[in-house]
């Protein structure tokens, strides 16, 4: 008894160590979890030889591995309705394309949001997919319209003022989109030509930046730009290579992406400021999902047939 007493003393002083430990050197992603993390590393120390040493070892693993809460804060909210609700693009086959014959959103993008729901709800059907285009997915945070924006939205240092980034989960480029045997090889092309993007994307910026004597159209979604682009009202679509792959696909024979990427583009999922439970969930899971091999299974499923190639999640 007295022996058992001594150890559940030490594994309590184990666990204040592993804290304050983890809350000296944490950052904003996993200062969000302490108590998980406590748990965590408490039960690895019980579980090995209890010693001192062990112990450091057992932090530093639960710190690498980021133990993911699945409760708390905006969590609990997003319990409690049962579904979590996620903006995607609708419009952009390979990351988020309704099929209007069964109303499910397929793409990389898509499946992403059904594994937050998965490890959070227990059901990947748990997701209600809300459609979001380029210029809309900042307010539809901000005004809680959505719980996540996941819509091959790019990290930058502006929209990072504005809404919370996890990680990077694919690195995309912009490019181009044109028919099969155009003048146009590059965006040192693009001089007098008519082209389309998507208004409130970094396409439209970019394009401004690097050729700024283009024409440009914008709608709102670039499927219109593809409309655009078939009917010969623009010389090319500009926007992510991963895009343009995608829209690629449903005239191979016609259409061509050129130019290569000359911008990076690094998707995050976004979500509004303020949420540190959420943002912890999110990003834990998507480590995992890099780590585990689901990333890898979500690409193959959703990208490999467009770009033709494999991948490896990003760093
Ligand atoms: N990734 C770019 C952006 O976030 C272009 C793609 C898009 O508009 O969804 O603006």
């Amino acid at each position: 008894m007295e022996k058992r007493f001594r150890s559940s003393a030490l594994l309590v002083i184990v666990s204040l160590f592993a804290a304050l430990f983890l809350s000296a050197c944490g950052d904003n992603t996993n200062t969000a979890a302490p108590a998980a993390t406590t748990a965590a590393a408490a039960t690895t120390a019980a579980a090995g030889a209890a010693t001192t040493a062990a112990a450091g070892a057992a932090t530093t693993a639960a710190a690498a591995s980021g133990p993911v809460p699945t409760s708390g804060g905006y969590l609990d909210t997003i319990k409690q309705r049962g579904k979590l609700i996620v903006g995607v693009k609708f419009d952009q086959p390979t990351f988020g394309l309704k099929n209007p014959a069964t109303n499910q959103v397929d793409g990389f993008d898509a499946d992403f949001a059904r594994e937050f729901a998965k490890a959070l709800l227990g059901d990947a059907t748990k997701v209600e997919f809300v459609e979001a285009v380029s210029a809309n997915r900042i307010p539809f945070l901000q005004e809680d319209k959505v719980d996540l924006i996941i819509a091959t939205m790019t990290i930058n240092e502006d929209r990072k003022k504005q809404i919370d980034f996890t990680d990077t989960y694919y690195n995309a480029g912009q490019s181009l989109l044109v028919a099969k045997g155009s003048p146009i090889k590059s965006v040192n092309d693009l001089g007098g030509k008519n082209v389309c993007s998507a208004q409130g994307s970094t396409s439209e910026k970019n394009i401004k930046e690097k050729a700024p004597t283009a024409k440009l159209t914008l709608f709102a979604g670039y499927a219109e730009c593809y409309t655009a682009l078939e009917n010969g009202q623009v010389d090319a679509v500009s926007t992510d290579d991963v895009i343009l792959f995608g829209l690629k696909l449903r005239a191979p024979d016609k259409f061509e992406v050129v130019g290569g990427q000359f911008t990076q583009e690094p998707y995050g999922i976004g979500m509004k400021k303020g949420r540190p439970e959420l943002y912890s969930f999110v990003n834990g899971t998507l480590q995992a999902m890099k780590a585990d091999g689901r990333w890898k299974a979500i690409y193959d499923k959703n990208i490999k047939p467009a770009s033709g190639t494999s991948a490896e999640p990003p760093k």
